[in-house]
């Protein structure tokens, strides 16, 4: 189901290949919805043993159900998302995660595309559009899988969890801590930033409510915002609607965005 909850700004905005760029979230936006994100990858592929697979998907099995539902404040949600991204984070140096595992996990397969995904970043790539990918998972999977893919092109940037491996075993992690809810924090660098100055449109692309933090307030006036929603549809409808222009029900694709746009 498409919901167009901003007519008068899809009349207004029209976007071509000058005149915007894209900042897409990644797990579940630019990859389908399933159990498996740039967090789940390593467990669930098996690649880092048994006993971390079983310590991570508890932690999953205790988290996720907090990240989206609705009725827990933000500030709540921020407090926990913290605890739940340290504590994976501690697993990884107890397990000892190796470079080669996320290797290794990325070419079973377990990481796929949304419909239309890999169609849409190469249209971006033929028309030069700059893709910032905003991402509370963990950066090396998102490059591992474009790369396995074959599409980790130059318009593509970045800007996530990274682990910094020293001999191929984890040193520690780069930066600040990128959760579900705090994407606000990031900052572009000023070579992206001038990059991005003179396209005045924004192509926002997520699948949750946290996503939309990834631009600021001021911002949202020259940015179209499309929301995937393919969790508690039901409960995260009305919240969806009244945050994005547009919203995309059971496994939205890009086909249908680029229909609605017309970008390519
Ligand atoms: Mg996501």
């Amino acid at each position: 189901m498409i919901y167009l909850n901003n007519k008068e700004k899809l009349e207004k905005i029209k976007l071509n290949k000058d005149n915007f760029y894209v900042i897409a979230d990644f797990d579940k936006t630019i990859t389908k919805s399933s159990p498996n994100s740039t967090w789940g990858v390593v467990a669930n592929a098996g690649t880092l043993g048994e006993e971390y697979k079983k310590k991570r998907n508890d932690l999953y099995n205790h988290y996720r159900p907090i990240e989206i539902d609705p009725n827990i404040s933000d500030e709540e949600k921020s407090k926990e998302m913290t605890t739940w991204w340290k504590k994976h984070i501690n697993l990884f140096y107890e397990y000892g995660i190796k470079e080669r595992n996320i290797k290794d996990a990325i070419e079973t397969g377990i990481l796929e595309y949304r419909k239309g995904a890999k169609e849409f970043i190469h249209a971006m790539r033929d028309l030069n559009v700059p893709i910032i990918i905003i991402s509370a998972g963990i950066g090396n999977v998102i490059e591992e899988f474009l790369k396995w893919e074959n599409d980790y092109f130059d318009n593509i940037k970045i800007i996530s969890n990274f682990i910094v491996f020293k001999d191929g075993i984890i040193d520690r992690m780069k930066g600040q801590t990128i959760h579900a809810l705090n994407k606000n924090i990031v900052e572009l660098d000023d070579k992206s930033k001038m990059q991005l100055e003179k396209r005045k449109y924004i192509l926002l692309l997520g699948d949750g409510l946290g996503d939309l933090k990834m631009i600021s307030k001021n911002d949202i006036s020259r940015a179209i915002t499309v929301g995937f929603l393919d969790e508690k549809i039901e409960e995260n409808l009305e919240p969806f609607n009244n945050s994005f222009d547009i919203v995309i029900t059971n496994e939205g694709n890009y086909n249908q965005v680029n229909n609605i746009l017309k970008i390519y």
